[in-house]
């Protein structure tokens, strides 16, 4: 019997209603007994750890669950999370920099509307989550509307569709149909190779996302604020603009006073190309890190994992570029049918 650990940190599908709106207040208990006929077979461990919206969860969270996951991961062959979909993609991607080379499954999972409303998306997010976990198959990932996301791909695109997370620029890692639990070998890694835990995250950062007409002076004040790392949202493909307001020269100005900044598009697909564009190559000069097709909640757990690690500014924006665990490359085909 497959040994699976379902732990609560609250959101929708734990909410019920309360005199001040939609709350956690359901234990992992009430919803497991909601569940019972889908955990047939497996042997299940339940724990609270924390019983919160997810807005209300932050580094500090991802740290003492980064450290739960990598103490207990011996005892169980996969484990549940149940957490709420607003920043579950954040949470997903920094436990996937946090626990790096997990050996076994750590699957998120939530849902739109309370395990209590009957026509919940939670039985089944349960269902595929659960699945996910008792596959063997080691890493972190997201599971949501019958499909499995890598953990640093996964971002909440909907706010009320039960098909709220997409699987950015980068194909599923498996899907659920009549043959069951399909996974997509290509995405998937055989085996973990040792995981150390490290659940250090920096809230010294910033996420920029541009609009015509920002002032450059952003840069300077971040840096007056002894914010470390910056990741900007920049146009299109890759671009930012340096007539009247000049960015580059003030991304400049920070990059050499030691701050780290790295760009991105602003686009959810297909990535970005700084060299394309005049407006956007200056920028390559100045010693920022290029994202490519990272998504933002990615790039910015990234930065916070990677400042909460090191302190030279070059070593950071050396682990910024290495792609650790597919979190950034090329897009792959796969029928997700
Ligand atoms: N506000 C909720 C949360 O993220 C939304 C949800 O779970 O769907 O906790």
């Amino acid at each position: 019997m497959k040994r699976i650990l379902f732990i609560s940190t609250g959101g929708t599908l734990a909410s019920s209603h309360s005199a001040h709106g939609l709350a956690p207040g359901l234990r992992i208990s009430d919803i497991l007994k909601k569940i019972e006929g889908l955990t047939e077979g497996f042997e299940i461990t339940e724990e609270d750890l924390f019983m919160l919206d997810s807005s209300n969860i932050q580094p500090e969270e991802w740290a003492e669950l980064a450290k739960k996951i990598y103490r207990c991961r011996w005892d169980y062959d996969g484990i549940v999370i149940i957490h709420g979909t607003d920043t579950m993609a954040y949470t997903a991607s920094a436990l996937s920099f946090a626990l790096q080379g997990i050996e076994i499954p750590v699957v998120l999972t939530g849902s739109q509307v309370s395990i209590e409303n009957p026509i919940a998306d939670a039985t089944e997010n349960c269902r595929a989550a659960l699945h996910m976990a008792a596959s063997g198959l080691p890493g972190v990932y997201v599971a949501f509307n019958r499909k499995i996301i890598m953990g640093t791909r996964a971002s909440k695109v909907r706010t009320r569709s039960f098909d709220a997370f997409e699987s950015i620029d980068y194909p599923y890692a498996a899907k659920i149909n009549s043959n069951g639990l399909v996974i997509n070998p290509s995405v998937v890694p055989r085996s973990g190779s040792q995981c150390i835990l490290q659940n250090s995250f920096s809230t010294d950062v910033f996420l920029l996302k541009l609009f015509p007409g920002i002032s450059p002076a952003i840069f300077q004040q971040c840096a007056d604020m002894k914010i470390r790392g910056i990741y900007i949202e920049a146009f299109g493909i890759g671009g930012l603009p340096f007539i009247r307001r000049n960015l580059t020269e003030a991304i400049r100005e920070v990059v050499e006073q030691g701050t780290v900044v790295a760009v991105g598009s602003q686009c959810l697909y297909e990535g970005s190309d700084f060299t394309v564009y005049e407006a956007g190559r200056q920028v390559l000069d100045c010693g920022v890190v290029e994202t490519f097709n990272m998504t933002s909640e990615a790039a910015v757990t990234k930065m916070m994992w990677a400042l909460g690690q090191y302190d030279e500014p070059e070593t950071i924006r050396k682990v910024m570029k290495t792609n650790l665990l597919g979190e950034m490359g090329k897009t792959m085909d796969w029928d997700i049918g």
